[in-house]
């Protein structure tokens, strides 16, 4: 598991490792060796502003809850209420945290609308989801524990950091979230790829090699939008193992990786259908304009 000593002098990003569209990793050449600028691409911004709603709706609901039951003013708990009354804010909020971490290009390129739209979807969906479930406690439990119901039930610790360099990653490795201290996770926009499960496959490895303790599920909760439906779409959002097989997968596709770091020669390409299967950005570099 950890780094062979022929790499010991090369090291990979998180992102750069899950990011894995392409067999050959051309697209690791092309970024880090020819350093080809990829065109302007908006859904980097849709991935950070839909990453920062949730964070802040975390926080946001989470201290509301905590205040109102350490006050024992259990009449005044509504989720709803207290998200609805910073919205727009909130959305706003988190779409300068997207400004502030993508390219300006990629936010150039970006229909502030349309996004602001998507953010909306997810406020009111995560805003009704949080209400039912608080007010469904507040109503079956006389004794209203609702602070130890809602730690174990939202016991999130939000974009901790491990170091693992002896796993041949640049550090500090920052998965989005890790759940109940035993489901290490990510969330993600944009379609679904059987790739992805190799970031919280790295994640989880990361946990291991930092914490020494075992890190045996993951998840990817995948946020997916249709003009035609009014909440957000989780269909690839699941808890998983991570088992051997993932776990021999990362060690193979990292020593592929740093070694076309290491050596830095062109390492070809793929059949084009492959390309296209993974929605690969290079495909224009590569394969030409259509
Ligand atoms: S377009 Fe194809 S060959 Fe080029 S980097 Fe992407 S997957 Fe690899």
């Amino acid at each position: 598991m950890w780094i062979p000593p022929e790499f010991l002098d090369v090291r990979i990003s998180a992102s750069d490792m899950s990011f894995d569209v392409c067999p050959t990793n051309r697209n690791l050449y092309l970024s880090e060796i020819e350093k080809v600028k990829l065109p302007a691409d908006p859904s980097r911004v849709l991935g950070k502003a839909v990453e920062s709603l949730y964070f802040r709706i975390y926080e946001v609901v989470t201290k509301h809850v905590y205040d109102l039951a350490e006050s024992k003013q259990y009449v005044k708990i509504d989720p709803w209420e207290v998200l609805h009354g910073q919205d727009p804010d909130l959305i706003k909020r988190s779409i300068q945290d997207a400004e502030e971490k993508c390219k300006s290009g990629d936010f150039a390129a970006t229909d502030l609308d349309a996004l602001t739209g998507k953010l909306k979807k997810i406020l009111d969906f995560e805003a009704h989801l949080s209400t039912s479930l608080v007010q469904n406690q507040l109503s079956r439990l006389a004794d209203h524990r609702v602070k130890g119901f809602y730690d174990d039930l939202m016991h999130f610790s939000i974009e901790p950091t491990y170091r693992a360099e002896l796993l041949g990653f640049s550090t500090p490795v920052k998965p989005d979230f890790v759940y109940g201290g035993k489901t290490i996770g990510d969330i993600k926009t944009g379609n679904w790829h059987e790739f992805k499960k190799l970031a919280f496959t790295g994640y989880a490895l990361a946990y291991e090699c930092d914490r020494h303790q075992p890190m045996n599920s993951g998840i990817i909760h995948q946020v997916h939008f249709k003009d035609s439906l009014g909440v957000p779409l989780h269909y690839n959002t699941k808890v998983e193992i991570i088992t051997n097989e993932l776990r021999t997968q990362f060690v193979t596709r990292r020593d592929a990786k740093l070694e076309v770091l290491r050596n830095g020669n062109d390492p070809g390409k793929p059949d084009k259908k492959i390309c296209e299967q993974n929605e690969c950005p290079f495909i224009p570099h590569c394969w030409g304009k259509k």
